[in-house]
């Protein structure tokens, strides 16, 4: 059976014809699913027969949705979700005055081992498939009844080591008979996997790139992120350099900062050596909790400093808000299983 949230239009219309019937019934299909029906019986202006069709050879894939917390505090709602095959995954709903957004996951699990997240703690399960990654949102827009304007893919797992079916989720999101999500509205974080880097500059200019630095000496990053050994600074700062020159685009650089591991003056003077020149923002992250890591948090007086450290020497930098803390759904807290 084909999952139709799998389906880019494209793909779709081939299925229908396919199906003996003409490729415009496809967009009526696609733009049935991303108004939220599950029910083929309820697209009304699709005939009978192609509706049997589709209900004897496709379905509408939906997440089982597990658990909801709510946040007391500031309207976050993590979900626990099950998938077909019975792992899990969670997403994060939060709301900004700017609306809605969605922290999805790609992955189910992370092979990336970064040493201070929860996400890779049991390595990888599986990558997500593009409809699995997208009715994380198509669940949360049904369970909150609001509408979803934004998306981060900072959930558990590595979208770069999930790329193709990223790139579909992408664009499937974007597609203007559907969510019609731009590009603009929706970043991608990555740890520094320095190909993708490049094929993301080439193929979606437009979506936002968050790149998790947290280190400013490899003997530090490497510390804290075994991926600094493939792809060390010398070679994934000139990657994001040559992305900025690329695209045009504005790097984030996100800074997860650890008590007495990489959060001294001389790690920020460091830090904003490194960006000189480069179009780029830094966003500090206090570590969150993590029961198992043994690294210790700074306070957010402290990453303020060392904001203002970069700050004077050019470089633009905020603290990262923090939502959803008091229900686990911080940045690095989200995990495989509960
Ligand atoms: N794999 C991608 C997507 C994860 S995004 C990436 O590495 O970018 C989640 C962000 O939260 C990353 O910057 C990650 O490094 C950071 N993070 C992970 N664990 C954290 C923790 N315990 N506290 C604060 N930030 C954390």
């Amino acid at each position: 059976m084909i999952n139709l949230r799998n389906l880019q239009l494209k793909e779709m219309e081939t299925l229908i014809k396919s199906m003996g019937q003409p490729a415009f019934r496809a967009k009526q299909v696609f733009s049935w699913i991303y108004k939220g029906v599950t029910d083929f019986d309820q697209m009304t202006n699709v005939p009978k027969v192609l509706r049997d069709k589709l209900a004897e050879e496709t379905y509408i894939g939906r997440l089982k949705m597990l658990k909801v917390q709510k946040s007391k505090t500031d309207g976050t709602r993590k979900y626990l979700y099950e998938l077909e095959d019975g792992n899990t995954i969670e997403s994060v709903f939060m709301k900004y005055k700017y609306g809605n957004s969605i922290c999805v996951s790609s992955q189910a699990g992370c092979r990336m081992g970064c040493r201070f997240c929860a996400s890779t703690r049991n390595g990888l399960e599986r990558d997500l498939t593009a409809g699995e990654i997208l009715s994380q949102l198509m669940e949360a827009e049904a369970d909150t009844g609001e509408k979803i304007g934004h998306i981060v893919i900072m959930g558990t797992g590595e979208p770069f080591d999930n790329f193709d079916n990223v790139a579909a989720f992408l664009r499937i999101v974007n597609d203007k008979n559907g969510l019609n999500i731009g590009m603009r509205n929706i970043t991608v974080s990555t740890c520094g996997l320095v190909p993708m880097i490049e094929r993301f500059a080439e193929e979606f200019p437009q979506v936002n790139l968050a790149i998790s630095l947290h280190g400013t000496t490899d003997e530090i990053r490497g510390s804290m992120m075994p991926v600094n050994k493939k792809y060390p600074l010398d070679v994934l700062i000139p990657a994001c350099k040559a992305y900025t020159e690329k695209t045009g685009r504005r790097i984030t650089f996100e800074y997860t900062m650890v008590n007495g591991v990489n959060d001294s003056d001389a790690d920020a003077a460091r830090l904003a050596g490194l960006l000189r020149g480069m179009l780029c923002h830094v966003n500090l992250i206090p570590l969150n909790k993590v029961a198992e890591s043994g690294f210790d948090t700074v306070s957010r007086k402290r990453a303020g400093e060392f904001a203002e450290i970069l700050e004077s020497k050019g470089i633009p930098a905020t603290v990262r808000r923090e939502l959803g803390a008091d229900i686990d759904a911080a940045c690095g807290q989200l995990r495989l299983g509960n």
